[in-house]
């Protein structure tokens, strides 16, 4: 579905030498010409970013205000991330779920949001381990969805990123099958419940342990439309082995 999208999620990670190192191999990096790429620094470092980073990458934030700006201490807005050159923000990624504490509620008002202001939302969702384990990888899966649905008046500026929290940062990758498998429930949930158009437009894309390794034989999926990539995207984005999908 649509154009692949490779995400490098940077998290808290990065200092002002590792990141000027990192674009200038980004900046280096033979990119498929059919691939939107698109990275997410760190708050204090996306500035440094923008000015030196090839425009053939777009630049996303990590987090975003839920509303517009004003006095919320410590809070970033979404007209600020517009205003130095954001494109993107992913919102609900596990990491803020699960240790900062945000809820499907939370996470909803803050894709409007920033969907009403003009930026793309990557919309995270995934099951824990415990989940997966008592049966419930859909429900969560689909509780998670349905509090997006609810909140955003149009899918067309939102990409959606399976991460099973448990292939997060652990190594553990989903095997291709495991991920289409829920790749494919998504998009029936939105054939069944947002419309039959957004169901074959909107992408999805997997995260949780992916690398130059293994992407090649995830992407040969189906439903598989990209990928949002952590620890392996601090070494540079590789896609070669995604040419071989050419
Ligand atoms: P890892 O690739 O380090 O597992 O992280 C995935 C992720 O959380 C991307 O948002």
């Amino acid at each position: 579905t649509g154009t692949f999208f490779v995400g490098g999620n940077w998290k808290c990670n990065g200092t002002k030498e590792s990141i000027t190192k990192l674009v200038s191999d980004l900046n280096d990096a033979k990119l498929e010409a059919d691939v939107d790429v698109v990275v997410a620094p760190p708050f204090p470092y996306i500035d440094q970013v923008k000015a030196s980073l090839t425009d053939r990458i777009e630049i996303s934030a990590q987090n975003s205000w839920v509303g517009k700006g004003g006095a919320f201490t410590g809070e970033i807005s979404v007209e600020q991330l517009k205003d130095i050159g954001c494109k993107w923000v992913i919102l609900g990624h596990s990491e803020r779920r699960h240790i900062i504490g945000e809820n499907n509620e939370f996470i909803g008002k803050k894709a409007a949001y920033a969907l009403s202001q003009g930026l793309g939302v990557v919309a995270c969702i995934g099951e824990l381990l415990e989940e997966r384990e008592a049966g419930k990888t859909f429900d969560v899966c689909f509780e998670q969805l349905k509090a997006f649905a609810d909140a955003v008046p149009s899918w067309e500026n939102i990409v959606i990123a399976y991460e099973p929290v448990w292939a997060i940062g652990t190594g553990k990758v989903a095997t291709p099958l495991q991920a289409q498998e829920v790749h494919v429930a998504v998009r029936d949930w939105l054939k069944k419940n947002v419309s039959e158009e957004v169901a074959s437009k909107t992408r999805i894309i997997y995260g949780g342990s992916v690398n130059g390794g293994n992407c090649a034989d995830l992407a040969k999926q189906e439903d598989i439309d990209g990928f949002l990539v952590g620890g392996a995207s601090l070494k540079g984005l590789n896609l070669q082995p995604l040419s071989i999908l050419q």
